[in-house]
């Protein structure tokens, strides 16, 4: 089964490695083409247009920055689209909204392919050791199809139903980390405040029942203000703006994500929007 992908940042590149490594013919595609490079070194090939790689593959996966980005990328000049026939499998792995998912799922079995929705739970990390959680939806032969792809990009795998439904249940779990964010940053920023120390904060909330692995990782990041981008901040405000408007589309009420969402967008107004999503400590004074 020869498979393409398309998008190797921060999160597709190792991803792409790990289908490499477990001997997957692979053929990529980036629009900075330069970031092919070292996927080419290590035998995957180069396709020149998205098209080109989904003619060349039986499943082609995709990993994009935002609705944008994966939208373009399918509708685009020598887009995905363009060569989607039966017999073709595609898989965006993007954090997208369920209105993007479902456009794109839509357009591409109207051409007689078919579409699976694959956002995933964890970051940089995960993706290196291929730990994803994957919140499939949409086509479940493709899902079966997939699964032995699935088991080397994450440890879970779920299959959620209809397309748009991984999408719904990636902006829950993103809306979630990012107002526990800047609740940890508000928690130091006031125990600053207060003469407390950021290490015996952090041994504290580890001690009790508000303890997690995101502030045990990220805590001693943010005292130190140290951002090494594992998870770019200017991703996690477009989540929790894709997440306001699918709460808008619910009619369910978000106050705690529309305050969250103020702060990150100061945070990218400071500047801040290439590095970690922890960053949101800076405008926070954390
Ligand atoms: P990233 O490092 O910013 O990479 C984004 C990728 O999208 C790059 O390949 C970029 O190409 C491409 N891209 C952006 N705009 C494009 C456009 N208009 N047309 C074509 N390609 C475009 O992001 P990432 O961290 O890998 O995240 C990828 C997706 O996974 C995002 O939806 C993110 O929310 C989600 N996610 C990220 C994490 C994480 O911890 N990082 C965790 C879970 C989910 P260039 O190289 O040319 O810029």
């Amino acid at each position: 089964m020869k498979i393409a992908f398309l998008g190797l940042g921060i999160m597709g590149r190792p991803m792409a490695e790990n289908l490499l490594a477990a001997g997957h013919e692979l053929i990529v595609w980036n629009r900075t083409a330069e970031r092919c490079k070292p996927l080419e070194r290590k035998g995957a090939v180069i396709a020149v247009t998205p098209a080109a790689a989904v003619a060349a593959s039986d499943i082609c996966i995709a990993m994009l920055a935002d609705p944008e980005a994966a939208s373009e990328v399918v509708f685009g000049d020598a887009g995905v689209q363009k060569a989607i026939i039966p017999g073709k499998s595609y898989i965006d792995m993007s954090t997208v909204d369920p209105l993007t998912a479902r456009t794109i799922g839509r357009e591409i079995e109207a051409a007689g392919g078919r579409f699976l929705e694959a956002p995933v739970s964890g970051s940089k990390r995960p993706a290196e050791e291929g730990s994803l959680v994957i919140l499939a939806a949409g086509n479940r032969s493709l899902y079966e199809d997939a699964l032995p792809l699935f088991n080397l990009l994450g440890k879970k795998h779920l299959y959620l139903g209809a397309t748009g439904q991984g999408g719904a249940m990636k902006l829950l779990v993103n809306m979630t980390m990012g107002g526990m964010m800047t609740l940890l940053c508000e928690a130091l920023a006031l125990g600053k405040r207060c003469d407390l120390n950021a290490e015996e904060i952090l041994e504290v909330f580890a001690a009790g029942a508000i303890a997690n692995p995101m502030f045990a990782m990220k805590g001693p990041k943010i005292a130190a203000a140290e951002h090494p981008v594992n998870f770019p901040l200017k991703h996690m405000q477009k989540d929790l703006r894709l997440a306001i408007a699918l709460g808008d589309e619910k009619q369910q009420p978000l106050h705690t994500v529309a305050t969250a969402n103020e702060l990150y967008k100061q945070a990218l107004a400071d500047g801040c929007g290439e590095l970690d999503f922890s960053a949101v400590g800076q405008s926070i004074g954390a």
